[in-house]
Formats: C-alpha cells, sequence, structure tokens
C-alpha cells in the first residue's frame, strides 16, 4: 500500500490522481483477521502542506458474535480522509515545509523517497471502523448465563436465575 508520489509534491496544489488500493498481504492484526483483500480508489491530491488522501475502502475480517461469541465474517466499509506530509523537500521541486503546528505523526509522513505508505491510517481507521457490537445472526440467543452452552446450538435446561424482585409476591401467593 505504498505509492511513490514525489510528481504530485512537485506539482502546483491542486493536482491530483486517483489510485487503486489492493492489498492480499494483510493477515492479521490485534484481535481480528482480514480475510478479504483490502480494496478501494483513493484520490491523492497535492494541497499547500503536502497531500490529501480521501476515499473508499473496504475489506473483510473476522470478529466474534458479541452475544454466542462464535467467530463471523464481518465487512467492513470505511472511508478514508488523511492528511500526509512530506518530510523533505525535492530537489527542484516546491519547497515543501512541515507543518509546525501539526501534530508529527509517523503514520502520515511522506518518507525521504517520496513513498506514501497509506498502511498504517488504514489500519487505524479498521480499528475505528470495528463494531461494539456484531450479531452471527439477528436472533443470536447467546450463551446460557448459567453453564455457558451455546443456546443457537443446544438447549442446556438450566432454569432462569429466580429474580428477586418477585420473590416477596410469590411469597404472597403461596400463603394465599
Ligand atoms: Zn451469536
Ligand atoms: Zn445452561
Amino acid at each position: 500500500m505504498r505509492y511513490k508520489v514525489a510528481d504530485l509534491i512537485k506539482a502546483p496544489p491542486g493536482n491530483a490522481r486517483w489510485v487503486d488500493v489492493d492489498d492480499n498481504e494483510s493477515v492479521g492484526h490485534d484481535g481480528f483477521q482480514v480475510v478479504s483483500p483490502i480494496q478501494g480508489q483513493v484520490r491523492l491530491m497535492r494541497d499547500p502542506g503536502g497531500i490529501l488522501v480521501q476515499g473508499k475502502i473496504s475489506t473483510t475480517i473476522t470478529w466474534n458474535c458479541s452475544r454466542c461469541l462464535e467467530p463471523l465474517a464481518l465487512p467492513i466499509d470505511m472511508e478514508l480522509s488523511e492528511h500526509f506530509r512530506p518530510t523533505v523537500a525535492i530537489p527542484g521541486g516546491a519547497l515543501v515545509l512541515a507543518d509546525p503546528d501539526e501534530e508529527r505523526e509517523a503514520i502520515t509522513e511522506i518518507d525521504e523517497r517520496h513513498m506514501l505508505d497509506l498502511s498504517g491510517v488504514i489500519w487505524q481507521n479498521l480499528e475505528l471502523a470495528l463494531p461494539a457490537t456484531a450479531l452471527c445472526r439477528p436472533d443470536c440467543a447467546g450463551l446460557c448465563p448459567q453453564c455457558g452452552a451455546n443456546q443457537n446450538i443446544e438447549t442446556c435446561g438450566c432454569e432462569p436465575p429466580a429474580d428477586s424482585r418477585w420473590s416477596g409476591l410469590a411469597e404472597l401467593i403461596r400463603q394465599s
């Protein structure tokens, strides 16, 4: 996911080109696996401080159902909008100074060989796109809170726990 951008850095602001993202090599990360290529199209546009990267990327990852904890395939679509800064000026090209106010983040630096590497921002955006909850199916029955059985697969027969809020009432009914 590396792109040579020396030509764009030399060009005046406003120049842009689209590039394809098609990455088959990323396989794993903390807590999830990438199971389909990371694909999409992004526009690289020269702006006064560097290169603005915008576009849509999609992939599929493995994730776990929030209720039954079984693995599931989760399609992810994300919208990138990231600003990359050159770390060196190009000889003979436009002088590009780093923005002193911008936080120095290594993942959005264009290296001294004018390569722009999207992998860091894609991983970061992928992490942000991870859902807090995911279900293997809308009516997933989840795990039994008592024995841990997957209730989609088996009926364990555990009694639901007695609800203490009603025990006083049950006592009254029993005595009447
Ligand atoms: Zn489930
Ligand atoms: Zn059970």
